[in-house]
């Protein structure tokens, strides 16, 4: 399969000026209409518009580029009404980076209507600085006790996010108020949270960073760090993703580690792939960047195939971004019987604010992940990525637990009658592999 180089791909990173439009058009022209996308695109496999899979998403694009489209509202939401869940870049056999450059032409596209205006104000005004964060967020959580309580910790969002959307209840305190900001002894961990695991799932946060520790790494949590800018950047506004990027990559290059670890999948790719693009490949002053499952497999963990049974959801950016796709089972499977669902990879229709703003078909999505994870028949579902555990526990509604790998292992290890600390790691804990 003809992939896109590296350096190609450097060329057209992240932020488009006008006068890289030409250069955005020859990359969009690329694509030669083979439809292999369209066996994938979750968007398209729930309706079956041309305009919500990659192909005719670039066409609407090279239509605005090429000047035979006025940039409109229209050409917004084609650009819009996508997961972004690199489905369509992983097949396509030219190697186009789809998503990158849905995120460059939603750049283009002038005149911020009010919720643009909005969305940009939190991008701009709030994500930069961690106490208005904490503010707003401590704000959300006294409004969050307003709303109708569902099974499982979660509440309805208000009528103006469409009414039937349950989210879970906001952490009584942020994960980077709690977690110690040393500990352990061992190679240098700098463990990046990211915002759902700070505000959401606190205990998630916790759980990683124990086992990071008992994994042997001295951890570190930075206190300065700040989102890590994905959201801005899907939604075209390339400024403010990298106001946020380079502060983390100050903050992290202070940190001397060897390693930079998150639990967040999504994050993971936005510092893995994106950072390196707009920052340079050693933004975190040399340390390796990596997902937690795939570091903990890395360091030599021992599955042992005992348990209870799980099922795993592959989250996109894992899947189809990072390509990491076994290390979360084999850490899954050290201490549980791991449950395929039909279809692995299928997508559960979160995408950010893409569930918040198309609704209707982030749900079509979703229910029938949910209906493939229920009938492995396992009672919990596992994950990597915060936001499919909010968005499969909105779908799932009760019917299974909902997790992630890092809380399953963390409570099997604390239940201590199936696993014990020697079992968990191998025997000499490995370097990992550059
Ligand atoms: S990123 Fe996902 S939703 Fe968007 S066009 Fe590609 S396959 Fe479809
Ligand atoms: S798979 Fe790639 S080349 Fe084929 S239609 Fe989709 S975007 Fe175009």
């Amino acid at each position: 399969m003809l992939k896109i180089q590296g350096s190609r791909l450097k060329e057209v990173a992240c932020a488009t000026q006008p006068g890289e439009k030409p250069e955005l058009l020859t990359e969009v022209n690329r694509c030669v209409r083979c439809a292999r996308c369209k066996e994938v695109c979750p968007a398209y496999r729930a309706t079956h518009d041309e305009r919500k899979v990659a192909r005719g998403r670039l066409m609407v694009l090279s239509q605005m580029l090429s000047g035979e489209l006025a940039p409109s509202p229209g050409v917004r939401e084609v650009l819009d009404a996508c997961l972004k869940c690199h489905q369509c870049a992983d097949i396509c056999p030219v190697g186009i980076d789809t998503v990158r450059l849905f995120c460059q032409g939603r750049s283009l596209l002038p005149g911020p209507g009010m919720r643009s205006f909005l969305t940009r104000l939190v991008f701009r005004l709030i994500l930069p600085h961690r106490r208005l964060y904490d503010l707003f967020m401590r704000l959300a959580r006294w409004g969050q006790k307003l709303m109708p309580r569902r099974a499982g910790g979660l509440r309805h969002l208000p009528l103006m996010f469409e009414g039937r959307r349950s989210v879970p209840e906001l952490a009584k305190r942020p994960a980077l108020s709690v977690l110690s900001e040393r500990t352990g002894r061992g190679p240098r961990v700098a463990f990046y949270v990211g915002c759902l695991l700070n505000y959401v799932y606190a205990d998630t946060a916790s759980n990683a960073h124990k086992l990071l520790k008992q994994a042997g790494c001295e951890v570190i949590v930075p206190q300065a760090q700040l989102c890590c800018g994905l959201a801005a950047l899907y939604a075209g506004d390339t400024k403010a993703a990298r106001r946020l990027a380079t502060h983390n990559a100050s903050v992290f290059s202070e940190c001397e580690a060897e390693y930079v670890v998150t639990a967040c999948a999504t994050c993971a790719t936005m510092l893995k792939q994106e950072y390196p693009l707009m920052l340079g490949p050693g933004w975190a002053g040399g340390a390796q960047v990596m997902e937690i499952t795939e570091f903990l497999t890395a360091r030599g963990y021992r599955p042992q195939g005992r348990g209870t049974p799980v099922t795993y959801h592959d989250p996109c950016h894992m899947r189809f971004a990072q390509h990491v796709v076994e290390q979360p089972r084999r850490v899954l499977s050290a201490v549980a019987q791991v449950r395929e669902p039909a279809e692995a990879g299928r997508c559960c229709g979160g995408g950010g604010t893409f569930s918040i703003y198309h609704y209707g078909l982030s749900r079509e999505i979703g229910q029938a992940q949910a209906k493939q994870l229920k009938d492995t028949g396992a009672q919990t579902v596992a994950t990597t990525c915060p936001g499919c555990m909010l968005q499969l526990a909105d779908m799932l509604g009760g019917d299974m637990e909902v997790c992630h790998v890092v809380d399953f292992v963390a409570r099997a290890i604390s239940s201590g009658n199936r696993i014990e600390r020697g079992d968990f790691l191998a025997t000499e804990p490995r370097p990992v592999p550059s």
